[in-house]
């Protein structure tokens, strides 16, 4: 399926099909296999961060501060890139002259890929909800598997939607996840 999202300032993006992996997609993955690789996955997270607006403070103080000490979960919270991330976190106003660079770069990522999306304003737009250059939702643009709500939400609402996410790994069927459909953003 294909689809095409039209930006207020006249830039567009478009929806397309995933690569599948020969492996996994196979859906001949046995069930210890399956055990170990969502283990090895879920504590060892490479984070690409979105930081946009005053979110990004409370993001930062997570990933870069000793007091919340992100790596004890397994997240490594190194790469400014989406070569060799694992999952993606927005935080902060994500306007529509931004939206499609973060699909862009989204699109970057290996699957498999998850996506947090931190605050109201990525959430929904938060106070900005009716501007007219605000997106209505970071989900709006990439498929969104954790929000973190508020406004700013703290370093440790961050740090739990993490856990929920590694928790989903844990338990996720791989070869169910690549059998579906692909995700699809209109
Ligand atoms: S949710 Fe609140 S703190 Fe976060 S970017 Fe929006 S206005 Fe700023």
């Amino acid at each position: 399926m294909h689809g095409e999202r039209e930006f207020s300032n006249g830039s567009k993006i478009s929806s397309r099909k995933g690569n599948s992996m020969g492996l996994v997609e196979s859906g001949k993955m046995p069930k210890p296999l399956t055990k170990l690789l969502n283990m090895s996955r879920r504590y060892s997270m490479w984070v690409y961060q979105w930081g946009l607006a005053c979110c990004a403070i409370e993001m930062g103080a997570a990933f870069a501060s000793p007091r919340y000490d992100v790596m004890r979960l397994g997240v490594i919270p190194l790469p400014a890139s989406p070569r060799q991330a694992d999952f993606l976190v927005v935080s902060g106003t994500v306007t529509d002259k931004m939206a499609p660079a973060v699909r862009r770069l989204w699109e970057q990522m290996p699957d498999p890929k998850y996506v947090i999306s931190m605050g109201s304003c990525a959430n929904c737009g938060g106070p900005y909800w009716d501007s007219y250059s605000v997106t209505k939702g970071v989900d709006q643009v990439v498929p969104v598997d954790v929000y973190v709500p508020g406004c700013p939400p703290r370093p440790e609402a961050l740090l739990e939607g993490i856990v929920l996410l590694q928790e989903r790994i844990m338990n996720e069927d791989m070869a169910e996840r690549w059998k579906g459909d692909p995700i699809v953003v209109e």
